[in-house]
């Protein structure tokens, strides 16, 4: 077997603990839909999903959120609230502005010529008192396992407001101050969290360009994971930068005692794109993450069903006995030569899924 088989990457992983998670961003309101869609996610494997909250949302249809919570809970899914755009600062399944931005426009980033920016500045008091309250509430009031921050805007616009200027008044180490100010923005964030509640864990996604950060969130003792979108697609890469970017994670994540996410890019792909999901799947696993992520059919893809389809055909690719490590009734059985030498001679995964199923 070549030196990069897929297949010794998953046999790699055999014995380790690998959590799937898949991002559900459908609307709550038809509660049979969620209960379809909440089975067949755990049929994947999937222990857990990402379910994303905007600002304003919760006020309008709070039964419905609750009994998303309740319904993946019932269906043995764990869910990572994600804050959808909460002050345009990270990102999130619907393209709608925040609300609290739009309301409080004197919080805006504001750049050295005076121009403003369509982000509150994470300096600004009023918004971090308001961002941590929402966030306490939400902890306090609803069964969330993880908070999770998407993809946070890096601080690529040096902020001159007059809390900024006030915080920093030395105009030159503005640039570095803004940077150390974002890193302590999310460690007060996270550490809100634990106080809340010490078991809600919590999670960082980032974009591939914004991997520099990853040393600097590592030192944050509240931060529990550490993700990367690993979307070559949409950032119009080779498909290799997959492993690449995965590596970087794993090792940095590994070294620091955290854990890692990567997430898989099943979206936004044409018929032929297609064809690089299981190498991108590949390159995912070759880096050995704790985590693998994906979502349920997302957007913009030619075709749905099928992207869908070959996703949990990789994720069933994963052996079965890791994906019940939680519950504690089965007894771990070591891979044997014989199972070993099917795993080699098969070409279809299929059939080491099913005999481990039964372990
Ligand atoms: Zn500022």
């Amino acid at each position: 077997m070549p030196e990069d088989s897929p297949l010794l990457s998953i046999l790699s992983l055999w014995g380790k603990t690998l959590n799937i998670t898949v991002a559900y961003y459908h609307p709550p309101f038809h509660p049979e839909t969620l209960k379809r869609d909440f089975e067949e996610i755990r049929a994947s494997g999937a222990t857990s999903i990402v379910y994303a909250i905007h600002e304003q949302e919760e006020q309008r249809w709070p039964r419905d959120f609750e009994r998303v919570l309740l319904m993946a809970r019932d269906a043995g899914l764990k869910v990572y609230l994600s804050l959808g755009r909460f002050g345009n600062l990270f990102a999130g399944p619907v393209f709608m502005p925040s609300w609290y931005t739009f309301q409080h426009p004197q919080s805006l980033v504001k750049d050295r010529h005076g121009r403003v920016h369509d982000m509150t500045c994470f300096n600004n008091e009023q918004f971090r008192s308001w961002l941590f309250k929402e966030i306490e509430y939400y902890v306090q009031n609803y069964p969330v396992h993880g908070i999770l921050l998407d993809e946070p805007r890096a601080p690529d616009v040096t902020c001159f407001c007059s809390v900024c200027r006030a915080l920093c008044p030395d105009i030159t180490d503005l640039q570095h101050f803004r940077r150390r100010s974002m890193m302590e923005f999310l460690s007060e964030l996270f550490t809100c969290v634990k106080h809340v509640n010490e078991q809600v864990q919590t999670s960082i996604v980032l974009l591939p360009h914004d991997l520099n950060l990853v040393d600097e969130l590592t030192s944050i003792p509240s931060l529990d994971t550490i993700g990367c979108h690993l979307f070559w697609q949409l950032l119009e890469t080779d498909v290799s930068m997959v492993e690449e970017w995965g590596h970087e994670v794993v090792e940095a994540t590994r070294a620091a005692g955290k854990r890692s996410q990567l997430w898989l890019q099943n979206f936004n792909l044409s018929a032929t794109d297609e064809s690089q999901l299981e190498p991108a799947f590949s390159g995912l696993l070759s880096a050995e993450p704790d985590e693998v992520a994906c979502y349920y059919y997302w957007r913009n893809n030619e075709n749905p069903e099928q992207v869908w389809q070959q996703t949990r055909g990789l994720l069933r690719r994963i052996p079965r006995r890791q994906l019940f490590w939680q519950t504690g009734a089965r007894i771990p059985v070591p891979v044997t030569q014989s199972l070993k030498a099917q795993f080699v001679k098969t070409s279809d995964v299929k059939n080491v899924e099913q005999d481990s199923e039964v372990l």
